[in-house]
């Protein structure tokens, strides 16, 4: 059937590839990857061989109209490196296109960083904002704390290992000391999931971010940290300092 197809793809472990995902992708007319090398190995491992076309933020405004047109004719699937394609990754404006254009767009998901990180760090799922990725620039980065610092989710954020010590001190710093985790290399050999506070986190990595990508989920406001039997111990002694 001709349209566009959103495909899921794995985020470390290949065997997360959905049978439909695979059926889509070797069927297409067109794969349109983000780095066709990246999904040429996908594709190798199931066996497949299809048309392949970069699409991605630096070509996207010059040859989406061109994918468009060929939408009511052909099959087109759209994947990115890793994971859901428009999830911090190109996508939304073909979709929007695709649709304004009268085609077909048929959604075939999978694996997502943001969620399985969400279900691995044990803090609270009713709610949650998806924030991306944070500016690397200090009073970018600030800001863009700052706007999020009042609302009463979950917030989970896209990293990667050399900037990860400056991040949690910069969160520490705007949201104040929230529990949360940092979750790594999901689905793959070495998947973890660190939780702690955000400032006991940023101590930690504070000299060496860790190898590997990574998301961080920080609690909402207001939710007081788990208390241990040291923290009981001190707020007791400066209790007991006081006293006349
Ligand atoms: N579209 C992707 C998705 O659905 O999750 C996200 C693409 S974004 C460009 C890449 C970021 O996703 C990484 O910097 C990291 O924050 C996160 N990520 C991707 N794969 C991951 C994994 N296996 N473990 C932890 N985080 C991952």
């Amino acid at each position: 059937e001709p349209g566009l197809y959103i495909v899921a793809t794995p985020i470390g472990n290949l065997g997360d590839l959905s049978p439909r995902a695979a059926d889509i992708l070797s069927r297409a007319d067109l794969i349109a990857a983000e780095d066709t090398r990246v999904t040429a190995g996908l594709l190798r491992h199931i066996g497949v061989k299809r048309p392949m076309t970069p699409y991605h933020d630096h070509n996207a405004d010059a040859v989406r109209p061109g994918l468009v047109a060929r939408l009511g004719s052909e099959a087109i699937a759209l994947v990115s490196d890793a994971g859901t394609p428009l999830i911090s990754d190109p996508g939304f404006k073909l979709v929007r296109d695709a649709r304004a254009a009268g085609h077909a767009v048929v959604t075939i998901p999978g694996p997502c960083a943001a969620i399985a990180a969400l279900t691995l760090a044990g803090l609270p799922t009713d709610r949650f904002l998806f924030a991306g990725f944070l500016p690397s620039k200090a009073q970018a980065r600030a800001e863009a704390i700052a706007e999020v610092a009042a609302i009463r989710a979950t917030l989970v954020f896209y990293e990667s290992g050399p900037r990860l010590g400056a991040t949690l001190a910069a969160l520490a710093e705007g949201l104040g000391d929230r529990e949360a985790a940092v979750t790594r290399e999901i689905s793959k050999k070495f998947e973890e999931a660190v939780t702690g506070t955000l400032s006991t986190l940023a101590e930690r990595y504070a000299e060496a971010g860790p190898k590997g990508e990574i998301v961080v989920v920080v609690a909402p406001p207001g939710a007081p940290a788990p208390a241990s039997a040291e923290d009981a111990d001190a707020a007791l002694r400066e209790a007991l300092a006081r006293l006349p």
